[in-house]
């Protein structure tokens, strides 16, 4: 996978920054210049493309004297290594000597750099972010890194820059999790969707656990189908027993982006589907629900079906598809119904997009007790989270953030999708 770099004086943030990105509890974090790790080399994602983190946090010298060479002996290691580069700075310090020597550095290599300024704590405050324009590494990007703001945007930049992906090749294939109850047709429908016509199927490369993963090609599209159904090797002979049925269904499931949760259409939603769900809104999984069996059932049922869904699995509010794997009626649907949950699992909205949107939405209805909503960002992906600073965030009522989450989830169709709403003080 490509490598970005970051790199910056000391104490500017590097080590928050990587464990923001990498989405990391802090670990080494010193408030003091000199805390001295190995260069480390950190496997992380954004927006489904792969890339490699280099944190050259960890050199960091413990005395003024040297620290110059040091970092820019850094600048040039990384400018070699790194198809991105990341300078990131401290709003705090403003344009130091030590950036201006990063700077040159970098312009001499001629790479990929982006510019970041962090501890811009106050984002609606940004007016420290201009002065780096000084630095001439074009716009810089204002973020906190310790409290996640303008993060997204930041691996956006980055992500666009790393080198095309040769065919597709580093973008992911969204996986699917085909689960459910014994006998409500997993493996007939495992079966038809491999069977499909243009369906190239192949067993992915590693696997070696219980749950099967099979690469699915139909068309342009690659996906994974994870088979807990017992279609494959193993499975099939410990399919029966309930310990490993359910060990499969997690695991299919914590392995997913999308889980499909297949029911029989003459048995309703039961307690075995419901406590299948209950996993998946906890792995915070995108979610679709395929009524199966639809041949033995009136049209009337589907309906009634979609009643208890709405009714008891509130959390998600996830979409419905009836099909019977059996007849092969509306299984061609189930692989876009599956990438249409994996695209709004994936929703990433710009920041513009996201205060517009947040400040319409309070303006229809605003908090009650005069709370105030100041500021509004993603600040996660896959689900999405988006984070908002308020004047006394305690006080907004959880009603209130379900009104939030609904409109999200309206306006994006984020149907079937986990979704953060989390509310921070902008104080
Ligand atoms: P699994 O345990 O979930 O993998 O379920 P199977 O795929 O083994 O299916 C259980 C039974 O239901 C089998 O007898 C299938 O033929 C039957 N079955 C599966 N899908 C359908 C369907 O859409 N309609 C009907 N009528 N029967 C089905």
């Amino acid at each position: 996978p490509p490598v970005v770099a970051i790199v910056g004086a000391p104490n500017v943030g590097k080590s928050t920054l990587v464990n923001r990105i990498l989405r990391r509890r802090k670990a080494v974090v010193s408030e003091t210049p000199g805390t001295t790790r190995d260069r480390t080399y950190q496997r992380a994602e954004w927006a489904g493309r792969e890339f490699t983190l280099v944190d050259t946090g960890g050199m960091e010298p413990a005395a003024k004297v040297g620290l110059e060479a040091l970092v820019t002996l850094q600048a040039r290691i990384a400018a070699e290594e790194a198809d991105v580069v990341v300078h990131l700075t401290d709003a705090r310090l403003g344009v130091t000597e030590v950036d201006a020597a990063i700077a040159r550095v970098l312009r001499e290599a001629s790479g990929e750099v982006v510019l970041a300024v962090n501890k811009l704590d106050d984002p609606a405050d940004d007016s420290d972010r201009y002065r780096f324009y000084a630095l001439g590494e074009g716009e810089p990007y204002g973020i906190s890194a310790e409290h996640g703001l303008g993060v997204g945007d930041l691996l956006d930049e980055i992500v666009a820059r790393l080198p095309e992906a040769g065919a597709g090749a580093e973008v992911r294939a969204p996986r699917i999790a085909i689960v459910g109850r014994p006998n409500v047709g997993k493996s007939t429908l495992l079966n038809r969707l491999l069977d499909a016509e243009r369906a190239v199927v192949s067993e992915a490369a590693g696997t070696t656990t219980d749950a099967i993963e099979t690469e699915l090609v139909l068309g342009e599209e690659r996906y994974v189908l994870l088979d807990t159904a017992g279609v494959g090797r193993r499975a099939k002979r410990e399919a029966g027993v309930p310990y490993y049925a359910a060990l499969r269904t997690y695991e299919a499931i914590r392995r997913s982006d999308v889980s499909l949760l297949l029911v029989d259409a003459r048995e309703g939603v039961v307690g075995g589907d419901l406590q299948i769900a209950r996993e998946i809104a906890e792995a915070r999984r995108a979610f679709g629900v395929l009524v199966n069996k639809r041949d033995l059932v009136t049209p009337g049922r589907l309906r009634e079906i979609e009643g208890q869904v709405a009714y008891r699995m509130t959390d998600l509010k996830p979409k419905l598809l009836g099909i019977s794997a059996l007849t092969g009626r509306g299984v061609d649907r189930v692989i876009p119904f599956a990438a249409d949950l994996y695209r709004a699992f994936n929703l990433r909205l710009g920041t513009h997009e996201v205060a517009e949107f947040v400040s319409s939405v309070v303006g229809r209805s605003a908090p009650p007790g005069g709370v105030k909503i100041r500021y509004a960002t993603q600040t996660g992906q896959a689900p999405p989270v988006f984070t908002l600073f308020a004047t006394r965030p305690a006080d907004i009522p959880e009603s209130y953030v379900r009104y939030l989450e609904n409109a999200f989830r309206e306006r994006y169709d984020l149907h079937g999708v986990s979704l953060g709403i989390r509310l921070k003080s902008s104080r």
